[in-house]
């Protein structure tokens, strides 16, 4: 979010086909809940696109990134990185380490930008390694979405719900029933 350390998430790995809705949602809930980058393998450009078409209506900002080696992208990280997996530590155990880091431990100069990853398929041994923390939102398989929003919200403590959007084209009035969206500039 604007004027703290970047959170950036990694989707590891995308299967064209078996993956598309899940690499979309990794990247739709990375953006709607406070992180400010996806980063895809390259052969998620259909995933990208969307992205950025919801970016372009609803705002930002976010960005979207294509590339070549997603590992590399977690070994060369300059900064903090999480690995979500279920086999990890339990997040409400480690929560207010990775927050402490994060801003710098209080030292406002020396806030640390964080890596959050994700998978899809078989995880290699090398990122368990890698990573600063493990970390698992119940040691239950289910899915990479619900492991980013829960550990998003967690990480931000909340203020991600308050986020404020710019260069929206539109925005959605929040009705107790019905559906209204209106353009952006629109009181
Ligand atoms: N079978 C794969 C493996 O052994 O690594 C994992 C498949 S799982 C459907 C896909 C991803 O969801 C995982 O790589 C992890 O990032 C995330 N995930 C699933 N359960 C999780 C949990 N309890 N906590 C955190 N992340 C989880």
């Amino acid at each position: 979010m604007q004027g703290e350390p970047e959170v950036a998430v990694c989707r590891l790995a995308h299967r064209p086909g078996r993956d598309d809705r899940m690499t979309t949602h990794v990247g739709l809930t990375a953006r709607a809940l406070g992180a400010d980058r996806v980063i895809y393998p390259d052969n998620a450009d259909q995933s990208r696109r969307t992205v950025e078409d919801i970016t372009g209506r609803f705002g930002g900002p976010f960005e979207v990134e294509l590339v070549e080696s997603t590992s590399r992208i977690v070994r060369n990280w300059d900064g903090s990185v999480v690995h979500l997996t279920m086999y990890g530590e339990r997040v409400q155990d480690v929560e207010e380490e990775i927050r402490a880091v994060r801003a710098g431990d209080g030292d406002a100069d020396a806030g640390d930008p964080l890596l959050v990853v994700v998978g899809s398929e078989k995880v290699s041994f090398d990122i368990y390694e890698t990573a600063d923390w493990n970390v698992a939102v119940t040691n239950q398989p289910h899915s990479e979405v619900a492991g980013l929003a829960v550990f998003l919200d967690r990480l931000f403590d909340g203020r991600e719900l308050d986020r404020e959007w710019a260069d929206a084209e539109s925005r959605v009035v929040p009705m107790e029933t019905g559906k209204r969206v209106v353009p952006a500039d629109e009181e």
